[in-house]
């Protein structure tokens, strides 16, 4: 199985472009120019901080006014944890390459602890508004706005040859006063190469794919178009998360609960693999479930042109899902709500 889009996207690109293992030249910047001021994340990989930055460290001793002159601007550290060098090459020489990109957070700078050699990551900082919080008010105009800007980094990290294999509103900072979404974490993105073999691990569990869980090794950017569908489907039909598994095999079970076990069974038979055994005693024959059984009268989100965005996002064969491109070019994203949304809200 290959991509249907940017397949050659690596390669036709020097190799020092992909080859993070030779490639990754580092320029250290200085640690003095940034200065902690609290910790705002921890993940499994790393501790993020918000922090300062001193710009123009140079004018530091020549003007008499330094205070003044000395201009503090805000961002995100992220100090890694301890873990192969190869996985911190791959994510910055990914970052090195992305930075600029429409909607990619910015590598600002990489800085080392002089004891520990430990590497930090400084970001631009984005005022992101816990998800929690921000999803349940979105109208049907703010998920056309803010889905765009997500296909929008999409595409352009497929298009640079990048699957991100991590998407989930954790990673998707959104500034709602800026209007200003930026997808983090690029530490378990990976180049696409046709016809490699990928490791399934990846991904958060509600985010997952099925290609990763009936162990499809050769999967692809489409992998990311899954985890928007599912971020979709949570907001539209508000159940947070859409796919709630309590174990990786359990939350095949709870996608085939939806999209139907004689519809997974097909998909496995398409590319020649069988359902793997540790489905055996938990898998069960369901019936695929019409999109209108989770439209409740309470949502009033479930317009016709997002059930079809997400029907055709949310597909097995990872072959027949939308591409960022594609989605993007949804009607969804054409129609004009703007009038009906108001008073929709008070039914
Ligand atoms: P995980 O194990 O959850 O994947 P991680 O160790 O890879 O995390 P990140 O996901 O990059 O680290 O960052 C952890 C958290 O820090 C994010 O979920 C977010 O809340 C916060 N964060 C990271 N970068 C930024 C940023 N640029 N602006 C604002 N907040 C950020």
């Amino acid at each position: 199985s290959e991509a249907r889009v940017y397949r050659d996207a690596c390669e036709k690109r020097p190799q020092e472009y992909w080859d993070y293992e030779q490639s990754v030249v580092i320029k250290w910047g200085k640690i003095s120019n940034y200065e902690i001021i609290n910790k705002i994340g921890r993940g499994k990989y790393s501790e993020v901080f918000s922090g300062e930055c001193i710009i123009n460290p140079e004018d530091h001793h020549h003007h008499q006014q330094q205070q003044q002159h000395e201009k503090q601007q805000p961002c995100v550290i992220k100090v890694l944890k301890p873990v192969k060098m190869k996985k911190i090459y791959r994510e910055l020489k990914i970052l090195m390459n992305l930075t600029g990109g429409p909607n990619v957070i910015s590598l600002l700078d990489i800085v080392q602890d002089q004891s520990s050699k430990i590497p930090a990551l400084i970001f631009e900082e984005v005022k992101n508004m816990d998800f929690r919080q921000l999803y349940p008010t979105f109208k049907l105009p703010d998920l056309q706005y803010y889905f765009t800007q997500l296909l929008i980094a999409l595409n352009y990290c497929h298009s640079m040859g990048i699957m991100h294999r991590d998407v989930k509103p954790q990673n998707v900072m959104i500034d709602p006063k800026e209007k200003k979404l930026r997808l983090i974490d690029w530490g378990l993105a990976e180049f696409y190469h046709p016809g490699v073999d990928y490791n399934v691990r990846v991904a958060s569990r509600y985010h997952k794919g099925p290609e990763l869980l009936v162990n499809l090794n050769q999967y692809d950017y489409s992998l990311d178009l899954w985890s928007v569908g599912c971020m979709l489907a949570a907001i539209v039909f508000k159940r947070e998360p859409f796919f709630k598994g309590s174990s990786n095999a359990d939350q095949l079970v709870k996608i085939a609960a939806v999209l139907g076990t004689k519809e997974l069974l097909s998909y496995l038979n398409k590319y020649g693999l069988r359902l793997p055994s540790e489905y055996d005693n938990i898998m069960r024959d369901f019936i695929r479930r019409p999109w209108d059984h989770f439209t409740g009268s309470y949502t009033n989100l479930a317009v016709p042109e997002m059930i079809d965005l997400i029907d055709n996002l949310l597909r097995y064969d990872h072959q027949e899902r939308l591409t960022a491109q594609e989605a993007m070019d949804h009607p969804f994203f054409k129609a004009n709500y703007e009038s009906n949304s108001d008073e929709s809200n008070q039914n």
